[in-house]
């Protein structure tokens, strides 16, 4: 498998290719819709893997705004949690990264405050919401690296990448923002 590391003070951040419903981390964030409905993409793959209950637990939080986060129990899923997060449909504007940072961020704020220690990221917005992944993933990795360095208590953030191409982009722009 595809793995790449990175130590940022007392937290290792992973870039891997996989899926991410499969991981086994305390939460795995779903890059979800404003209504919190099972939806396509990644969303519907982790609604499929959860099973029923985890849209009858969503159903009670009326909703999530654009770069907000929620959690959740995580049912079937190896992850105890999900945390519900939904990123900014690709507009070209300069908010779209103002949005997309706060997603990472409030969802490790969330993992946080739940005593949570590892937590695991899809790329955000960069499937059916259109954000274009080279533009992406270096807001996702500074918004992760800004946060960590602000706030102690995660052993692990980890960029799971469905496709190869994905799985790439990511790496080099790790590489390049992690460096040194
Ligand atoms: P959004 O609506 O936020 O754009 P999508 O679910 O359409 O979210 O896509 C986000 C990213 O998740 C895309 O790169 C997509 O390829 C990827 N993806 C889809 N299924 C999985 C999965 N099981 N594990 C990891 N990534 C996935």
């Amino acid at each position: 498998m595809a793995v790449s590391a990175w130590r940022i003070k007392d937290t290792t951040v992973e870039v891997v290719r996989g899926d991410l419903t499969l991981q086994d981390t305390d939460a795995i964030v779903n890059a979800a819709n404003n209504k919190l409905a099972p939806g396509g993409g990644v969303s519907g793959a982790i609604h499929r893997a959860a099973g029923p209950s985890l849209w009858e637990e969503c159903r009670t939080l009326n909703g999530c705004a654009t770069g907000e986060a929620k959690i959740t129990g995580g049912y079937n899923l190896k992850a105890k949690h999900v945390i519900h997060t939904v990123g900014p449909v690709y507009s070209g504007s300069k908010q779209d990264a103002v949005l997309l940072r706060q997603c990472y961020q409030n969802s490790l704020a969330v993992a946080l405050s739940n005593g949570l220690e590892s937590v695991a990221f899809p790329s955000i917005s960069t499937g059916i919401f259109g954000y274009p992944v080279q533009e992406a993933a270096p807001v996702a990795l500074q918004a992760v690296r800004d946060f960590i360095q602000d706030n102690p208590g995660l052993k692990l953030v980890r960029f799971v990448l469905f496709s190869e191409a994905d799985y790439d982009v990511y790496r080099d722009a790790a590489a390049g923002l992690f460096a040194g």
